[in-house]
């Protein structure tokens, strides 16, 4: 889940590290009365949008009066930024800025572990810099168990060239960052620019910061982060509902168990697709799990026959934990819960613990909609003509 900006410098505060007074603000109105909050003197109003570059892009306005500030929302509230409409401003203290620098803490999947990115040239996009000035971006690769400590800061501070009469704030300030990065289940923490003011403060000026949903366990507070107004509906039912559902732009709508056998469906549908006429392509991920229970594939079939766009289902379950006689069972009693509701052909392939039993369940069943195939790449090529079939009778 990525931050909003002002979220981003509210969590950098509850960390201890040092950001400027920001509110957010959704009119003019509120921009003003937001600049008279932080003192009535210089802010900058700064559009909310989670994509970078709004500097450039115009979404970035200083303003040294109240009115001056609500004049920069007005221009800002409303203007799209690469894709994205600008529905809230952040008006935040303005800083004397003396230099920019650029620091990022993140997840190294490729590498397994965590990697901080730092430069005393900040401001410019990191990709931009790692292209154009790659050797005064240091990066280091930082022990999972440790982080980002004292130790850890001070080397990258020292490499990175900071000078001297600062070198021991920033390292502080690293550390903190790597706190927040730790503590909040962070996958990217990056600051740019982390300024030195002309009064000689270090303060983080800009914030992205995006966190890593498999901990949201433990973190109840979450849940007033999430912005529900830009999920997809369906994503959002799914999520009510405890699925791992993610909506795509297909037809074929895909039921699995277990996140690597969905994956290679949605491959296995995809190329057989392209073998048909329209070229129908999967319509979702959703991984029912193991064991799943009757109920899980009635609310998954439920959430992805509500999808206007997909026009068949295919279920594809290799049993292992899950007996493919539950899953037969689950898939009769979710045809008899959605009654009419369910009027999308629905092709299913099992195989595995219990598979002669959960065909024979379905065979008995007779379901009209449902049709059985044995193995994966022809269920996939059923589920592929009947998409086409339904693309080509529109
Ligand atoms: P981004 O373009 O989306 O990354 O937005 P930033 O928050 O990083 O702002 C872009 C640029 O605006 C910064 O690099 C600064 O140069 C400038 N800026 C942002 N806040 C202030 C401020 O308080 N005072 C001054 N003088 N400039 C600012
Ligand atoms: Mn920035």
């Amino acid at each position: 889940m990525d931050l909003y900006e002002y979220q981003a410098r509210d969590l950098f505060e509850a960390h201890g590290v040092p950001v400027l007074g920001g509110i957010v603000a959704r009119t003019p109105a509120e921009a003003s009365a937001a600049a008279h909050e932080l003192g009535g003197g210089l802010v900058v109003v700064k559009a909310q949008v989670k994509v970078g570059g709004r500097g450039k892009a115009g979404g970035v306005k200083l303003a040294r009066t109240p009115q001056e500030a609500a004049d920069a929302a007005s221009q800002i509230l409303g203007m799209d930024i690469k894709g994205h409409t600008v529905e809230a401003v952040m008006v935040a203290q303005g800083a004397d800025i003396e230099q920019e620098f650029y620091f990022s803490m993140l997840l190294d999947r490729a590498q397994r572990t965590y990697l901080a990115l730092c430069s005393v040239e900040g401001g410019m996009e990191i990709e931009q810099l790692a292209e154009e000035r790659p050797e005064v971006l240091v990066r280091r690769t930082l022990d999972p168990r440790t982080g980002l400590d004292a130790e850890a800061a001070a080397a990258i501070v020292a490499e990175a060239g900071f000078p001297e009469d600062i070198a021991d704030e920033v390292a502080g300030v690293l550390v903190l960052l790597g706190g927040v990065y730790a503590a909040e289940d962070a996958t990217l923490v990056e600051v740019n620019p982390l300024v030195k003011t002309r009064q000689g403060r270090i303060v983080a000026l800009d914030g992205k910061v995006s966190l890593d949903e498999n901990a949201d366990f433990r973190h109840p507070s979450w849940g007033a982060l999430r912005d529900d107004s830009k999920a997809d509906p369906l994503e959002l039912r799914a999520r009510a509902k405890g699925l791992n559902y993610v909506k795509l732009d297909g037809q074929v709508g895909i039921i699995g168990n277990g996140a690597g056998l969905v994956m290679s469906t949605l491959d296995v549908v995809a190329y057989a697709g392209e073998d048909v006429p329209g070229r129908p392509r999967p319509a979702n991920f959703l991984d029912i799990g193991g064991g799943a229970s009757a109920q899980v594939m009635a609310d998954g079939l439920d959430i992805i026959l509500s999808d206007p766009q997909v026009s068949v289902v295919f279920v594809n379950v290799f049993g292992g934990i899950t007996a493919c006689s539950e899953v037969a069972k689950g898939i009769r009693e979710a045809l008899t819960q959605l009654g009419n509701r369910a009027s999308k052909p629905i092709v299913v392939r099992l195989d595995g613990n219990a598979v002669d039993v959960g065909r024979a369940i379905l065979a008995e069943y007779a379901h009209p909609l449902v049709t059985q195939v044995a193995t994966m790449d022809e269920a996939a090529a059923a589920a592929a003509q009947l998409a086409s079939a339904a693309m080509e009778g529109k």
